[in-house]
């Protein structure tokens, strides 16, 4: 056990000297505390590694780059960066991220089946 201080309200907070926690010492002790920006901050985290997951399970067959940007548009939808993003991920495939008022985060997909011909 040991202390370190909350960077957001100063208080200091018991943290577990875990080698195997590959967090800093200032995450862990924010982790640890109950004061409201902490809690923010442990929410935004959760909503982050929830959209994750999501994205992963909804786009389960686009590569680990493709995961890799739509979550990071999650993220700078939650901190309010824009309020929606567009992609064409191939010809079929298109993915929309987008802030809804009540302040969720919706990802849709929308796959297009096309069939035509020119004569
Ligand atoms: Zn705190």
């Amino acid at each position: 056990m040991d202390y370190e201080v909350c960077r957001y309200c100063g208080q200091s907070v018991m943290i577990e000297n875990d080698p195997n926690d590959k967090r800093s010492n200032g995450e862990q002790a924010v982790m640890n505390c109950e004061c409201e920006e902490a809690t923010n901050y442990k929410e935004r985290l959760a909503r982050i590694r929830k959209a994750k997951k999501d994205i992963k399970r909804i786009f389960t067959d686009e590569t680990d780059k493709v995961i890799e940007f739509l979550s990071k548009a999650v993220e700078m939808c939650i901190d309010s960066e824009f309020e929606s993003i567009a992609a064409e991920l191939d010809w079929k495939t298109k993915a929309k991220i987008s802030c809804k008022s009540d302040g969720n985060i919706k990802i849709e997909r929308t796959d297009t089946v096309k069939s035509n011909a020119e004569i």
